[in-house]
């Protein structure tokens, strides 16, 4: 999982751009990256935070009216600076790139470009495969927007999985274009000033919103997104395209107060605390608190908490200083964090009945430490209960769950599980439940194993 941003304005981005991306700082932590572009290509990337990698005043340094940026949650290939995002070629023809997501066919990519263009990819990243076969399909003599959009079919119709991408093609335009049955979010905002336009591309709404931009359209499957340099848009939807967007986002990724196809992740989040409410009553459980893990199972409990007339109170304190844990490699490493990511406030849960609330149980080290703590502390029942349906599958489309037997869901049952957590009660959100709220047009890979076809 990554986030992306790119301006194309008749003023200099720079700030905005960086503005963009710390707002999306939460879809990847690993590293992060600008391209720009002023007469030549200007990059500035490296590994770590946003606020790491331009820790100086570098950035004012670079100066352009078109600009795209990165940051990155690594799912495929190494973490090095050299794997980092943006990438760009200068020749035959200027061509910046980024994307989010995860391209599935990597190996016959590089076939293909071994094969058909001689070429050896330098880094182990996806998108350098992208930018290598969407650039050799380009009639550099002769550019025009359908030779573009030609060259994005033939991209589309050969790379198989999520991505959702952002190039510059200098001194022509910006472009934007997403997988065949676009997984990954992606937004075009514009903004008048001085009856002069501005575009900007984000994963995520909440970017637009903090630079004053109005969403004018989210990427369906199969788009083709193109901005000339007259600050004209040309776009296409392939046929082919179809709506299977990540059912994830809106229950973990994404931001709370972003939008996504007129839908707001918070409100949305907070359905599906109430939906939650229905297995409690059948179960006649009696609660007298709800407790949220922070932070992202805060509007879950809040729902919870509504439908119940229970009251949510926060039971746990988490150090904002201590890394995440979810991405760690290994186990060992992930249980070590989490002990130092949250503190108890005793009174709040001691010798109550606890409802303890939290967005998904992945691998189940987060539920498992948390609820032995609550006992510690004297809780005297502890429900575990889960927003999302049980993950049983691995995603191959850009988040990190690599295999299914690290799925805690796979390995045990609904009674297993309260002995291994721990729990009086384990319960998890059903699937059926969340598409009455979503709908049915989405990849729900990691409940179900349906994976998508090209
Ligand atoms: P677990 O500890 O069960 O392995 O993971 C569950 C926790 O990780 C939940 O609190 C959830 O918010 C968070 N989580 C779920 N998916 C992801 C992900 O893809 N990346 C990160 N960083 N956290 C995740
Ligand atoms: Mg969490």
């Amino acid at each position: 999982m990554c986030g992306i941003a790119g301006i194309y304005s008749f003023e200099n981005i720079n700030v905005d751009l960086l503005t963009a991306l710390t707002s999306l700082q939460h879809r990847g932590q690993d590293a992060a990256g600008v391209l720009l572009f002023n007469k030549k290509f200007l990059l500035k990337k490296g590994l770590g935070l946003v606020k790491d990698v331009f820790n100086d005043e570098s950035i004012l340094n670079l100066n352009g009216n078109v600009g795209i940026g990165h940051v990155r949650y690594t799912t495929q290939g190494e973490n090095t600076e050299e794997s980092a995002q943006p990438m760009f070629i200068n020749y035959p023809i200027g061509i910046g790139m980024a994307h989010n997501g995860n391209v599935t066919n990597t190996a016959e990519l590089k076939n293909i470009l071994f094969e058909k263009y001689h070429y050896i990819p330098k880094t182990t990243n996806d998108l350098e495969l992208l930018l290598y076969l969407f650039t050799a399909n380009l009639n550099i003599n002769e550019l025009t927007i359908e030779n573009i959009f030609e060259s994005v079919k033939y991209v589309q119709s050969i790379a198989k999985g999520a991505y959702s991408v952002l190039t510059i093609i200098s001194d022509f335009g910006m472009l934007a274009f997403t997988d065949n049955n676009g997984i990954r979010p992606l937004l075009l905002g514009k903004k008048e000033f001085n009856s002069k336009i501005s575009y900007c591309f984000s994963s995520e709404s909440s970017s637009l919103d903090l630079l004053n931009y109005n969403v004018i359209k989210n990427m369906k499957g199969s788009e083709i997104v193109f901005i000339d340099k007259n600050f004209n848009i040309h776009s296409t939807v392939s046929e082919k395209g179809k709506q299977h967007f990540c059912i994830f986002e809106y229950i973990y990724f994404s931001r709370a107060d972003s939008i996504i196809f007129n839908k707001s992740v918070a409100a949305e989040r907070i359905k599906m605390g109430k939906l939650l409410a229905n297995q409690i009553k059948e179960k006649n459980l009696k609660i007298d608190v709800i407790v949220d893990v922070p932070k992202s199972g805060y509007f879950a409990a809040v729902g919870l908490s509504e439908e119940l007339n229970i009251p949510h109170k926060r039971a746990l304190i988490p150090n904002d200083y201590i890394g995440r844990s979810f991405i760690l490699p290994k186990q060992s490493q992930r249980e070590s964090v989490i002990k130092q990511k949250f503190s108890i406030i005793k009174d709040v849960i001691e010798n109550k009945n606890v409802a303890l609330v939290d967005d998904s149980i992945v691998r189940g080290t987060t539920a498992k430490y948390i609820v032995k703590q609550l006992k510690n502390y004297g809780a005297k029942n502890v429900y575990l209960i889960s927003a999302a349906p049980p993950l049983k599958f691995p995603c191959f489309y850009g988040i990190n769950i690599s295999t299914k037997e690290e799925l805690i869901a796979n390995k045990f049952n609904i009674e297993e599980l309260k002995n291994y957590f721990g729990a009086d009660d384990v319960i998890y959100q059903d699937l059926k439940s969340i598409k009455s709220l979503l709908g049915e047009n989405f990849c729900e890979a990691c409940f179900t194993g349906k994976y998508q076809e090209n």
